[in-house]
């Protein structure tokens, strides 16, 4: 591309960025604790989003040994709301061992970085670059979209020699500045000016290096490869309760939200109710439960990024003893103790809705 000039584009979004600052408290810091809890935050999550996350937990857990010393159920809770649960898991996990292996001491290159639970390459290389300033660039969605358009690449920029393409650039343009400046520079251009719908190419002070622009094809990149079509899942939930609280199942098996708390729950492929036999077998089986009550039953629907979930609750009021055992994925919570547990959204707005009390 002839008219691409690292110089020049490097030294045109430094600044733009001067122009345009953003203020945002991980960016006040050079705490490699402080920028790695805000990158695991907003990995698929928007700022406006993960703010308060982030402002809670920094403000809950102030180092990383604090976090170390917290249990999962407690970050869990913490995290309730902004989903992909696997993130909070292996923040915690990093957590521990950043406290006990390295002393509460992040490891100061992105090759050390790499190892840690969570930590990909991504985000290995903005904690290096704003906490250490190492010469490294950062590959999120913004930057993709900002150097794919660029370079008018018109395939999927995840291909292996796309994405070699997109670094090599990177690297010719973050020699020209401070590694920090430069990587936040092009992250807050992709986010605020090199927009996924109506960029603003008119103003763009990159556009005589912009290829896309050159060819009018700003809007096809970056290419994107068609979506799988949602998987659908139908949970039947027991929601069984007496006047002392409700059985929760802690989810233990490696799936959607695990260990968050649900109902007890049979899977089938449909909405189609349960009959009154599979009902009873499943309660006497898993609670010795054979004296009890089907009050009423609800649906409600949870979409995720990959999956449909259908959620269809059973009321089911028990007048014998309640049952859960000591091992095991169920816990008999108390109604003044519910709201301390971590649950899915679909867990929550059933709860509330109902302001449930059997
Ligand atoms: Fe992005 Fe448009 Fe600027 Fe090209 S000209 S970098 S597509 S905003």
């Amino acid at each position: 591309m002839p008219f691409f000039s690292p110089e020049k584009v490097t030294s045109a979004l430094l600044e733009w960025h001067i122009d345009n600052p953003r203020d945002l408290p991980w960016k006040k810091t050079r705490d490699p604790y402080l920028i790695w809890l805000s990158e695991i935050i907003l990995q698929q999550t928007q700022v406006s989003q993960g703010l308060p996350y982030f402002l809670h937990f920094a403000n809950k857990y102030p180092t990383v040994k604090d976090m170390a010393n917290a249990s999962e159920d407690e970050v869990l809770k913490d995290w309730q709301g902004l989903g992909y649960n696997s993130r909070a898991r292996n923040m915690l996990k990093t957590a521990r061992i950043v406290a006990q292996q390295y002393d509460g001491v992040f490891p100061d290159d992105s090759a050390g970085l790499e190892t840690l639970p969570g930590v990909g390459s991504y985000t290995a290389a903005a904690i290096a670059s704003f906490a250490y300033e190492e010469e490294v660039p950062v590959l999120d969605a913004n930057v993709i979209r900002v150097m794919s358009r660029l370079l008018g690449i018109q395939t999927p920029p995840s291909n292996a020699a796309n994405k070699k393409k997109l670094l090599d650039a990177l690297d010719a343009l973050i020699a020209h500045a401070t590694p920090s400046a430069f990587n936040q520079a092009i992250m807050d251009f992709g986010a605020r000016v090199c927009r996924p719908r109506n960029p603003g190419c008119e103003s763009c002070p990159l556009n005589d290096n912009c290829s896309a622009f050159a060819s009018g094809m700003v809007h096809a990149i970056p290419f994107k490869a068609p979506k799988k079509p949602r998987k659908n899942r139908y949970f039947h939930y027991m929601v069984i309760g007496d006047e002392d609280g409700l059985v929760l199942r802690k989810r233990q098996e490696k799936d959607i939200w695990q260990g968050m708390y649900d109902f007890p729950a049979i899977e089938t492929a449909s909405t189609e109710l349960l009959n009154s036999d599979q009902i009873h077998s499943f309660l006497r089986s898993h609670f010795n439960l054979t004296n009890y009550q089907v009050v009423k039953h609800s649906t409600d629907s949870q979409v995720l990024s990959h999956q449909q979930i259908h959620g269809i609750f059973y009321t089911i009021k028990s007048h014998g003893e309640l049952k859960t055992g000591d091992k095991g994925p169920f816990t008999l919570a108390s109604y003044e103790n519910l709201a301390n547990f971590a649950v899915p959204k679909i867990i929550d707005c059933y709860l509330k809705a109902k302001s449930i009390h059997l």
